[in-house]
């Protein structure tokens, strides 16, 4: 993999006594801390070996810290909740970059059910931020299988998506305001709640998805929204993956605004269930080549919305879109299909784990995309398998090609990936829909954009970060002629 070139060899001592110094010798944390323990990649491709572990109380203590690495010219490492799965959040190379962690950065400064906000801190996990707006009668809709341990701060650098992209957008749309520590140790304050804000280039949209290249994300003001205090679910079986495209315009027609997911995994995935999680049944009797997840919510007409599922179904069903399906009758069963779909990135990584893909496509060509890339891998080696799933709703699947028939293979990883991505390209979509680039993607990335487009990203990040402090190595890399 090429990288950055290192950077200048930081006077590091000196660097650590300064920030022992401005954050307190107990939040400096030597990496062989059982404190510091947390700091790892949440796929366990990469050593994690910081120089320290920052723990910063405050934004003020955040920005004392940068601007001490900045006058040091010390990388810093932005960390949050560890779940990423681009390896961004653990530094390249041997004990030369400190990591900064959020985690400390943990209150939820306000919540506003007036202007439907809430302001948090970036430590703050996902699911605590959902249970503060649910608390308030609202709702914020950021949904992902790693809710419960993934933080603002994190989700806001990822620019993450998950399972209610449909209704209500990725972390970008959700995101009002943001305050954040810049890469020479200013605090940017930008959390402002408003709905319209003309004024210039939004600042706020460029520190979304930078992975921690461009800043430290300290807080964010959040999108609320009405709760939904109805949900209709069930699992549907597919006759064959074709039928997704009609499957997914009959779903919109007929639930309208009022669908929220639309989930799709196939026999792979629902294999891997029944070894690897205990406790899984098969949901129909027979097997499907692929399986569809529909959640559509109501704030008001608990009655209506049964009905509108009802009525999807049977549509589905007389155009042969479905062969069979299980509407779920209350809330354990909806929990029961949701754990389904939620628990294969887990059932994959107890099979021994898979080259993940992220990929986006138009929505009419998810289908047809799936197929090409299957047969593109079967073709390169029978033994390689995919276990494809992912937000189909959103043209957003998952292509894991699963690791043990890599290995009985006898083909790596950089092959299999340029292989999917290859396919990527002929459908003209995205190496990336929702993970990042961290590290695993950046040499993709260099293939996939254009000369322009790179050398725009790149004076981005040399305009706000021009010493390349901020998490180097990472996403945007240097191209080498
Ligand atoms: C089981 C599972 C399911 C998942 N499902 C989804 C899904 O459906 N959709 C989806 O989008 N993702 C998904 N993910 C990926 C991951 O959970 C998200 O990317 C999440 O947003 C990462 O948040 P985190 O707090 O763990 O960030 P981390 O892993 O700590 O960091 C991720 C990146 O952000 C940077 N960063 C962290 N904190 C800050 C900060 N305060 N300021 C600036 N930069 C920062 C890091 O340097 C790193 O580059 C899933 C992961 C798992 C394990």
């Amino acid at each position: 993999m090429r990288s950055d070139p290192p950077a200048a060899s930081p006077d590091l001592p000196a660097a650590l006594a300064a920030l022992r110094s401005v954050l307190g010798p107990g939040d400096v944390l030597d990496p062989a801390d059982p404190a510091a323990g947390f700091v790892r990649d949440e796929r366990g491709l990469l050593p994690a070996r910081p120089a320290a572990v920052l723990r910063p109380r405050d934004t003020a203590q955040v920005a004392a810290a940068v601007a001490v690495c900045a006058r040091y010219a010390v990388p810093v490492v932005p960390f949050a909740g560890g779940t990423g799965l681009v390896g961004g959040a653990v530094p390249l190379g041997d004990r030369e970059q400190v990591v900064l962690s959020v985690r400390a950065l943990d209150r939820i400064r306000s919540v506003d059910p007036a202007d439907f906000a809430l302001t948090a801190e970036a430590g703050c996990i996902v699911a605590d931020v959902q249970q503060a707006a649910a608390d308030a009668g609202l709702l914020f809709p950021l949904r992902l299988a790693s809710e419960g341990s993934c933080r603002i701060g994190g989700t806001v650098a990822t620019n993450a998506g998950g399972s209610n992209v449909l209704r209500y957008g990725m972390t970008r749309e959700l995101v009002l305001g943001l305050e954040a520590v810049l890469p020479d140790g200013r605090i940017w304050h930008g959390l402002r709640a408003l709905r319209k804000d003309n004024t210039g280039y939004d600042l706020k949209q460029l520190l979304i998805g930078s992975e921690g290249t461009l800043g430290v994300v300290t807080a964010a003001t959040l999108r609320l929204f009405p709760a939904p205090r109805h949900r209709a679910v069930a699992l549907l079986a597919l006759p064959r993956l074709s039928v997704l495209t009609p499957l997914l315009a009959c779903a919109r027609d007929l639930l309208e605004d009022r669908l929220s997911a639309l989930e799709l995994f196939t026999r792979t995935g629902v294999e891997l269930l029944l070894a690897h999680v205990p406790g899984t049944r098969d949901p129909f009797g027979a097997r499907y080549p692929a399986y569809v997840l529909v959640e559509a919510t109501a704030t008001r007409d608990g009655t209506g919305l049964a009905a509108q599922l009802e009525e999807f179904l049977t549509e589905a069903t007389e155009r042969g879109l479905v062969t069979d399906a299980v509407p779920a009758l209350d809330h354990p069963q909806a929990q029961a299909l949701w754990a389904l779909r939620e628990s294969l990135p887990e059932a994959e990584k107890r099979a021994g784990g898979a080259v993940k893909h992220d990929v986006g496509v138009r929505l009419s060509a998810v289908a047809d995309f799936v197929t090409a890339a299957e047969e593109r891998l079967t073709q390169r080696h029978p033994a390689l398998r995919a276990n494809v799933f992912g937000h189909a709703g959103d043209g957003n699947v998952h292509v894991n090609v699963l690791a043990n028939g890599l290995a009985s293979a006898g083909i790596d990883r950089a092959e299999v990936s340029a292989l999917v991505h290859q396919v990527v390209a002929e459908f003209g979509g995205s190496i990336s829909a929702e993970h990042g680039i961290g590290v695993f993607k950046a040499d993709a990335l260099l293939a996939a954009k254009s000369p322009l487009e790179l050398a725009l990203l790149r004076t981005v990040k040399d305009a706000l970060d021009p010493q390349g402090i901020m998490n180097p190595g990472k996403m945007l890399l240097r191209r080498q002629s």
